[in-house]
């Protein structure tokens, strides 16, 4: 176990070796500070890493991740993500990503007790609902996919309809919010082409003026 453990400190030494050996002044540089230009908000799922699938480096991406890339408007924990990367590092683009497969998303689906995590996907179980006729004739996995991509395109909403996102948009600042998933099985991102980027594009009720 300690192995297993000590093993990722081998690892950092060589990364970090490495990084100087392409760059000399890449820490350097991201010292002083990080200018990334966009918030990702992905899966917790270990198959999903946001950098290595985007090929982005340190200081390009501001990263949030839960299970089943949920937006909640009560999780303090997102909100903060979001104002912090709305408002001090002004990002220009928040990316959900989801992924095919996702466990929380096939959590959602079944009918047995898992636990505290049943209130965390709760939500999907509606979107699930919402889209009925989308799901008939699909076989399980198949539904759990076509879920995935749903989630995704739920959750790109809810951040439109976030204060923070909100308040942006009515000091007319530039940011998009986008729909993507990751197919595990291939290494693939696809965009579900569900972006908003202006207020009009939610309804008139969430509007902070
Ligand atoms: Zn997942």
């Amino acid at each position: 176990m300690e192995h297993e453990f000590s093993a990722l400190f081998k690892k950092n030494k060589i990364w970090a070796k490495r990084m100087v050996e392409q760059d000399p002044d890449f820490f350097n540089r991201l010292k002083h500070q990080q200018k990334p230009q966009f918030l990702w908000i992905g899966c917790s799922d270990s198959r999903v890493p946001s950098d290595q699938i985007t090929g982005t480096d340190p200081g390009e991406m501001f990263v949030h991740r839960n299970i089943a890339n949920m937006v909640h408007h009560s999780d303090i924990n997102i909100l903060s993500v979001l104002q912090y990367s709305i408002e001090v590092l002004k990002v220009r683009h928040i990316i959900v990503c989801g992924h095919y497969s996702c466990g929380g998303v096939k959590a959602s689906l079944e009918v047995i007790d898992h636990g505290l995590i049943d209130n965390w996907i709760r939500p999907i179980k509606q979107i699930y609902e919402d889209h009925a006729d989308d799901f008939e004739g699909l076989s399980e996995a198949e539904t759990v996919d076509k879920l995935c991509e749903w989630n995704v395109r739920e959750q790109v909403v809810n951040i439109g309809r976030s204060t923070s996102v909100q308040k942006a948009w009515r000091e007319g600042q530039q940011l998009a919010v986008h729909g993507v998933i990751y197919s595990i099985g291939d290494g693939k991102l696809i965009d579900l082409e569900c972006s908003i980027s202006d207020p009009g594009q939610i309804s008139d009720i969430y509007r902070i003026r």
